[in-house]
C-alpha cells in the first residue's frame, strides 16, 4: 500500500471538554477556545453543547466567520434577522456563513429532553469576512454516507472522503466527517500537507498513532509540511468520532466575543455598525426573535 510510506502524524495534545456557561443559562463543554487550545487555525471554537429549555442562546450577532451546528440528539431551533427560521433534527447540519453580519437566536427544542450537538466556529480570510451572510442547511438524509471500506462508515459533511464529495461547499477549505469504525478495524486517514486536523470522540474507544482514545477525547495532530497519516485501530469496541481539518488562514485575528476580524479597528467598526444598525446589522434596533421568549426569564 502506498500509504505505508507516509509517516504517522504526531499528536501534540489530547484535551477534554471544559464546562462553561454560555448564552443564557446554557452550559457547554468547550474543546477549542480554552486556555489549553485557544485557537486552531482556521478553527476559533468548538463547543459540545447539551441542554434544554429555558437555557439557550437568545438573540446575538456574529460577524467575520462561520458557525457550524451539527445536531446529535433532540431538536435545535433557530431564527435570524434575515428572515430564516427552522429546526435541526439529529444528524442535520446548519453551516452558517455570518460574513458581514447576522443576528440570530439558537434554542433547544424541549424542556424535558436534552438537545445535544457540536458547534464549530470557522474563521474567514480577510477578503471574505464582509461577504453577504448565507446558510447551507443540510438535512441528515442529504449527507452522503460512504462505507466502501469494511468496518468504516463516513458521513461526509464537507470535503472529499473515499472519492465522495461532502454535502456542504465550504467557504474556506475544511473537511468535516463523522466516522464510525466497527470493532477490529484499522483505517488510515490522510492529513493534507500543512493542514490543521483534529478529532473529537463521540463514543467508544480506539487507538490512533499509538495513543489510546476514548469518549470525550479531542486529539490534535501536529501539522506537517508533507501529508501524514492518522492510523486508527479498534479492538473489541466500536468508535465514533468527528474528523475536522482545515487549511490554516495565517492572518492576524482580533476577536471580541461574536465578532472576529483582523484588526482592533475592525472590531470597533463591528460594534459601531451593530449599535448604529448598519453595514449588515440593519435590523439590530428593530428585530427580536420569537424564540428568545423560550428563555422564560429573558429580559428585554
Ligand atoms: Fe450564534
Amino acid at each position: 500500500m502506498s500509504t505505508n510510506s507516509t509517516k504517522l502524524a504526531r499528536i501534540f495534545k489530547v484535551v477534554h471538554p471544559k464546562k462553561m456557561g454560555e448564552g443564557h443559562g446554557a452550559v457547554v463543554g468547550r474543546l477549542i477556545g480554552t486556555s489549553e487550545v485557544r485557537r486552531f487555525d482556521p478553527f476559533l471554537m468548538l463547543d459540545h453543547f447539551s441542554g434544554r429549555l429555558p437555557g439557550g442562546f437568545p438573540d446575538h450577532p456574529h460577524r467575520g466567520f462561520e458557525t457550524v451546528s451539527y445536531l446529535l440528539q433532540g431538536t435545535f431551533l433557530h431564527e435570524d434577522s434575515k428572515g430564516r427560521k427552522g429546526e435541526l433534527k439529529p444528524g442535520d447540519v446548519q453551516w452558517m456563513t455570518a460574513g458581514k453580519g447576522i443576528i440570530h437566536a439558537e434554542m433547544p427544542g424541549s424542556e424535558t429532553e436534552d438537545s445535544i450537538g457540536l458547534q464549530l466556529w470557522i474563521n474567514l480570510p480577510r477578503d471574505k469576512k464582509l461577504i453577504d451572510p448565507f446558510y447551507q442547511e443540510i438535512a441528515a438524509k442529504e449527507i452522503p454516507v460512504v462505507n466502501n471500506k469494511a468496518g468504516v462508515t463516513a458521513k461526509v459533511i464537507s470535503g472529499l472522503e473515499f472519492g465522495v464529495e461532502g454535502a456542504v461547499k465550504p467557504t474556506w477549505p475544511v473537511h468535516y466527517v463523522d466516522f464510525q469504525l466497527s470493532p477490529n478495524t484499522s483505517f488510515d486517514k490522510v492529513i493534507p500537507a500543512n493542514w490543521n486536523s483534529f478529532i473529537y470522540v463521540l463514543s467508544g474507544e480506539a487507538e490512533v498513532n499509538g495513543t489510546k482514545i476514548k469518549t470525550s477525547d479531542a486529539v490534535f495532530f501536529e501539522k506537517d509540511a508533507s501529508p501524514t497519516l492518522a492510523r486508527f485501530t479498534t479492538g473489541s469496541s466500536a468508535v465514533q468520532f468527528v474528523w475536522i481539518g482545515g487549511q490554516p488562514i495565517g492572518e492576524p485575528i482580533a476577536q471580541y466575543g461574536p465578532f472576529v476580524m483582523n484588526t482592533e479597528e475592525e472590531i470597533q467598526q463591528a460594534f459601531s455598525d451593530y449599535q448604529n444598525a448598519r453595514n449588515g446589522f440593519e435590523e439590530s434596533k428593530t428585530w427580536r426573535s420569537g424564540i428568545r421568549k423560550l428563555s422564560h426569564d429573558f429580559d428585554d
